[in-house]
């Protein structure tokens, strides 16, 4: 970090400043200029909130961060990019790979149809929300465990693992008793509480990007994960909140490409809840893994006009078959169907 001195600063004010960077941890490195002094606090292993607090002190005109506040995560720390395991599906390598079902697990039915079809398609994981974060307490919830025993036997019989959502930390052991993998949702990316304890759970985590969070907040949320003792981290980013109301929301895939340069972990995008519209799915799932995405989540449902939640936005099964056909031609990045 470095600490900009006023051009009013006394020699008493710069040296207050070099003893507080020595407190703090770090080495003091003093560059004097004509107008000003410039101290950098120098080293990995002080207290960088404290020298943040600087900017109170005075002669003191700003504080100015040079390296990522997330250590972890960054590339700075592990310059070689994370492969994330789930069930024997590699998220990170040579293929991108796709994450596809229903947003709810509604029926044994309605999974075991939409399971078998997206595998045959060539999605490498199921996904199902059997514990459904709602705007509306009024609207359906989920089907709970319930939901978590079809899941299981869904991936029993296609073989793909399954990812699903885990709202609270109540549920963390049951969820990670079914699902290969953990889903926080956009809506809990700064449940710290729940964070810390995923932190701890041996299964990998899908992190979505919240509504409104910057990819600082994003990646520092990740940073929980890590810093906890959970290394299995993938990034989803799934739209944002902006003044555009035309689509559901904004579907960030700038955010995709410089993640990917910040960070050594996976990301994936989630063109569903990205757009909230079934047409746009496919240019933006192109696109998505044009800028770099190491995936997709997609959701499909057999019959989306019965959808229990998020029909709009779900593909039917010849929908999601067509899909997976062209990002198969495409090659953008390469591209191995289940
Ligand atoms: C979901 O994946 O079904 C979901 C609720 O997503 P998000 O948390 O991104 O809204
Ligand atoms: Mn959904």
């Amino acid at each position: 970090m470095l600490i900009n001195m006023s051009t009013k600063a006394t020699k008493e004010e710069i040296n207050h400043v070099i003893e507080r960077i020595r407190e703090c941890g770090f080495q003091a490195h003093v560059i004097e200029g004509a107008e000003r002094t410039v101290i950098g606090a120098v080293g990995n292993s002080g207290r960088r909130s404290e020298i943040e607090a600087l900017r109170a002190a005075p002669g003191v005109e700003d504080v100015i961060q040079i390296a990522h506040p997330f250590k972890l995560v960054s590339r700075q720390l592990k310059p070689t990019r994370t492969i994330v395991e789930v069930g024997g599906v590699r998220i990170g390598a040579e293929d991108a790979v796709v994450m596809a079902g229903p947003c709810s697990v509604e029926s044994e039915d309605q999974l075991m149809q939409t399971a078998y079809a997206v595998q045959a398609a060539g999605a490498r994981l199921l996904r199902g929300g059997a514990y459904k974060p709602r705007t509306s307490p009024y609207d359906f919830q989920g089907l709970g465990v319930e939901a978590l025993g079809f899941l299981k036997q869904a991936s029993s019989a296609t073989g793909l693992p399954i990812v699903t959502e885990v709202m609270s930390e109540v549920d963390v052991e049951t969820v990670a008793e079914y699902a290969d993998m953990l889903q926080v949702g956009a809506r809990n990316m700064q449940n710290f509480s729940l964070l810390r304890k995923l932190a701890t759970v041996k299964r990998p985590i899908l992190l979505k990007r919240g509504p409104s969070a910057t990819i600082k907040e994003w990646l520092l949320a990740a940073e929980y994960l890590l810093a906890g003792g959970n290394a299995n981290v993938v990034l989803c980013e799934r739209g944002i909140k902006t003044f555009e109301t035309a689509t559901r929301n904004t579907l960030d895939l700038a955010a995709v490409a410089l993640v990917k340069e910040l960070s050594h972990l996976p990301v994936i995008a989630d063109p569903s809840h990205g757009t909230g519209l079934r047409n746009l799915i496919t240019p933006m799932a192109k696109a998505a893994i044009a800028a770099g995405a190491d995936g997709l989540m997609i959701e499909v449902h057999p019959c989306p006009e019965r959808a229990l939640s998020d029909g709009p936005q779900s593909m039917d099964l010849p929908g999601f078959a067509e899909l997976m056909k062209q990002l198969g031609q495409d090659r953008v990045r390469q591209f191995k169907a289940a």
